[in-house]
């Protein structure tokens, strides 16, 4: 993608084990500095717990008769290119001994462990000797079988070594992530398969389609964690051990567990603890702001991803007209698609002239020679599209009919919504928003350079782009439940002069059906398989990175069935 990119002079020993185990995992770990936990890799920290401390002293010269038992030591060897961390180190006599603990059984092969460890071993013991000490092996420890397998440090496992990783300093210095395993179990292991997406991006870089049944699905296909809301006006987050306290004066209003909160949201005069902010920024949990009335303002996070790499190419393609187009093109086409399915589900007639317009427009779209006509195509089929909006809403028989506050929607109206339909939209754009900035961040984007949104002060122009795609779906989807459900009815709703407004309890049962839709699961119409709305946000990013990375022909926007 980018060879312009400054790599650190040394190479951590770790690397070397990633590259043996997957050279595009190391790459995404080392080059894009990306990572993600999962089961695995948590518990490879639990078993490191024992040996994160460090303990011990290494004296710069060691005698027979000096014993050591050293626990995690950093030493580097700027000769050799590497540095190392290294859980422990033992001397009995002259010659040092690291020891590296790896979770799991002891494996059944001829040399009982995996080469990844062993010449993760070796680039340890270089550097030790590039620092004056005897190394002539080094011990794997497997905790699940705690049973330790010495490793002779010969020539051929040290030449191995030093290969590996000279020729992942060339694959990095190339600036192009390697391919995909394909169709390796070693994925399913895999923390980073979901930024990683190796049967997707095999799938799409050979133009191909997924089997009837799908391709697997080695993504998680919910998250664990959850956002917090808050809303109550004067209400103070603070932390408290392993919790976000919620509270109004004295009165606890709530609490969240702080490992299952994915992003704070904060409406109007809420106030936040800089204990609270800290803990955030250290754990990367988002803190996002709303006006009281559900304007998406502001948001605050820790440093900013690493990917230098991604935001590089980022800048390069919004700053190309074409790419930008091109891109553009895909989210608009999918947008009116989306809308013309929405229609066909839920309105019980739906006008053929409007589907058939909504149809042409679409192909309009993906054939657009120009951003001007891009943007007449879309405001086209938004007028459309909202024409027939009302048709979609259920008729109503209110006891006591309001008929300042019906639900009658003519066309989009906005900053401030006239009528209730379009105070909810607004409502569930901006929450829509919101989520696709935190997206956006996560997966390494600037959330304020897009290629269809132009950029302007405090406009989170990516993710507007990518919310076309899924304005009809998930937020007009989840207004049109509220509503033909009755889970709001007229009494929800403030006239303030010509502008309407939801009321507090109103925007929590609001703010309830998004998060609904946001978990509940769609088929991938590309892979076949069950995620989250949630997670599908996240994977339209990573497909975005793989194809500004030239790994995939196209933008895959999502569209529904
Ligand atoms: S998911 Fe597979 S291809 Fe991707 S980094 Fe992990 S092991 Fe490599």
């Amino acid at each position: 993608m980018n060879n312009d990119l400054d790599l650190p002079d040394l190479l951590p020993a770790r690397m070397v084990n990633e590259y043996a185990y997957c050279p595009r995992l190391a790459y995404i770990e080392w080059v894009q500095a990306d990572f993600a936990h999962s089961a695995d890799t948590l518990e490879g920290r639990f078993t490191h717990r024992t040996t994160a401390d460090e303990e011990g002293d290494l004296p710069q010269e060691i005698s027979e008769t000096d014993h050591i038992h050293a626990r995690s030591l950093w030493l580097s060897a700027p000769d050799e290119h590497l540095t190392a961390r290294m859980d422990l180190l033992e001397s009995d006599g002259s010659a040092v001994t690291p020891v590296d603990y790896k979770r799991g059984a002891v494996p059944d092969t001829p040399e009982r462990s995996w080469e990844a460890d062993r010449v993760q071993l070796a680039a340890q013991a270089i550097v030790l000797r590039a620092n004056g000490y005897a190394c002539s092996q080094g011990v794997l420890y497997y905790a699940a079988s705690k049973t330790r397998v010495p490793i002779p440090m010969d020539d051929a496992l040290l030449a191995r070594t030093r290969a590996l990783a000279a020729e992942l300093r060339t694959v990095a210095a190339s600036g192009r992530i390697p391919p995909p395993l394909a169709d390796s179990p070693k994925c399913v292991r895999c923390s980073l398969a979901p930024i990683c997406l190796p049967d997707e991006t095999n799938l799409l870089a050979a133009h191909a389609t997924a089997p009837d049944d799908g391709i697997r699905r080695i993504l998680p296909a919910r998250d664990d964690a959850i956002p917090l809301y808050v809303q109550e006006q004067g209400a103070r987050i603070s932390k408290s051990g392993e919790t976000f306290q919620v509270r109004l004066k004295d009165a606890k209003l709530g609490e969240a567990r702080i490992f299952e909160t994915s992003h704070v949201a904060l409406f109007g005069s809420v106030q936040i603890t800089t204990q609270a902010l800290q803990e955030m920024c250290a754990r990367g949990i988002p803190l996002t702001l709303f006006s009281t009335g559900g304007w998406f303002y502001g948001i605050a996070h820790g440093m900013t991803h690493k990917n230098i790499e991604l935001r590089l190419a980022q800048y390069h393609v919004a700053a190309d007209p074409a790419l930008s187009l091109s891109l553009a093109s895909q989210m608009i086409a999918a947008k009116i698609e989306n809308s013309r399915t929405l229609l066909m589900r839920n309105h019980p007639s739906p006008p053929a002239d409007a589907l058939a317009e909504l149809a042409r427009l679409a192909d309009a779209a993906r054939t657009a020679p120009a951003l001007p006509t891009l943007l007449g195509i879309e405001g086209l089929a938004a007028r459309t599209y909202f024409a027939a909006f009302h048709g979609m809403l259920k008729p109503r028989n209110d006891p006591q009919p309001q008929p300042d506050y019906t639900f009658d929607f003519n066309a989009r109206n906005r900053r401030p919504p006239h009528d209730p339909i379009n105070a909810l939209l607004s409502y569930a754009y901006a929450l829509l928003a919101k989520d696709l900035t935190i997206a956006a961040l996560a997966v390494g984007f600037d959330p304020f350079l897009g290629f269809y949104h132009q950029p302007r002060y405090g406009r989170p122009a990516l993710a507007l782009d990518l919310m076309e795609e899924f304005r009809p779906i998930i937020a007009d989807s989840v207004v049109l439940a509220v509503v033909n459900n009755a889970i709001l009815t007229p009494a929800d709703f403030l006239r303030r002069g010509p502008a309407v407004a939801l009321k507090p309890t109103a925007r929590k049962k609001l703010i309830q059906a998004y998060e609904r839709r946001l978990d509940s699961l769609v088929t991938h119409t590309l892979f076949g398989y069950r995620i989250s709305y949630r997670r599908v946000l996240e994977v339209q990013f990573r497909l975005l990175a793989r194809l500004l990375a030239g790994e995939i022909p196209a933008y895959p926007a999502f569209r529904t069935r």
